[in-house]
């Protein structure tokens, strides 16, 4: 997607490119997703973006290869063994996809279910109900959540992006990973705590940085919610802690 770097970085000019990212991790216990990207309507219009339809520019190929159903097919994984998918939040650039992933069971913090019908989050157009109108079943958690009890993938609390925003802790063998979704959209939200304008709650927005800040300083390796650069090194390098 394409929009105003004033809306990630408060006070900044310009434009910011970046990328929607959609994760697969593979437990024994199935496959579970984080985040579900975009509608695939927004693969050949943008006229579901409502209110959105102009600050906010969908860049997805129109031959249908940028969702979440195809993104994870072409990596060998069938959209339909997803068995869960811990949402970040519920903006419409993160449940979009869950149309895709019909088996899933859908993981949210409770605060951000309650919050769903939000009215100034849906006349904005921030959240679309139809999103999460696809009849899956749901786990909500409240706070920090181990999701198999063995401390592979843990929900943290981030809120204030949204009400019950979510970041997820991955423990692999080839090192700790943290999804951080939109609690921390960019390197520079981390390193100089710049947030962006818009936000349920700034105090909470600001100690969910920090919050990331020390998941780095306890060694994990942060994956940045929509960052451009650090997303160029990944797919150059792969996931790996260098990050
Ligand atoms: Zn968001």
């Amino acid at each position: 997607m394409e929009s105003a770097l004033g809306g990630f970085l408060e006070g900044e000019a310009g434009t910011l490119r970046y990328p929607v990212p959609v994760f697969v991790i593979e437990h024994p216990r199935g496959l579970v997703a984080v985040d579900a990207g975009l509608h695939p309507d927004l693969s050949t219009g943008s006229e579901r973006l409502g209110p959105l339809d102009g600050p906010f520019r969908v860049q997805l190929p129109s031959d249908g290869t940028g969702t979440v159903g195809a993104q994870f097919a072409s990596a060998g994984f069938d959209p339909a063994e997803i068995r869960q998918v811990i949402v970040t939040h519920l903006h419409f650039d993160h449940v979009g996809g869950l149309v895709e992933l019909p088996n899933a069971r859908i993981v949210v913090q409770a605060a951000e279910w309650a919050a769903r019908n939000d009215e100034l989050m849906v006349s904005s157009g921030a959240y679309n109900p139809d999103d999460i109108a696809h009849g899956h079943d749901r786990l909500e958690v409240e706070g920090d959540h181990d999701l198999f009890g063995d401390g592979t993938i843990t929900c943290l609390l981030t809120d204030g992006h949204t009400a019950g925003h979510q970041s997820v802790r991955v423990r692999t063998e080839a090192g700790t990973f943290v999804i951080c979704g939109d609690c921390c959209y960019l390197r520079r939200t981390l390193l100089n705590e710049h947030l962006p304008p818009f936000g349920v709650n700034r105090d909470r927005q600001l100690a969910a940085v920090r919050r990331m800040a020390r998941e780095r300083a306890d060694g994990a390796a942060l994956i940045f919610g929509h960052d451009p650069a650090q997303w160029e090194t990944i797919e150059r390098d792969g996931l790996t802690t260098a990050i």
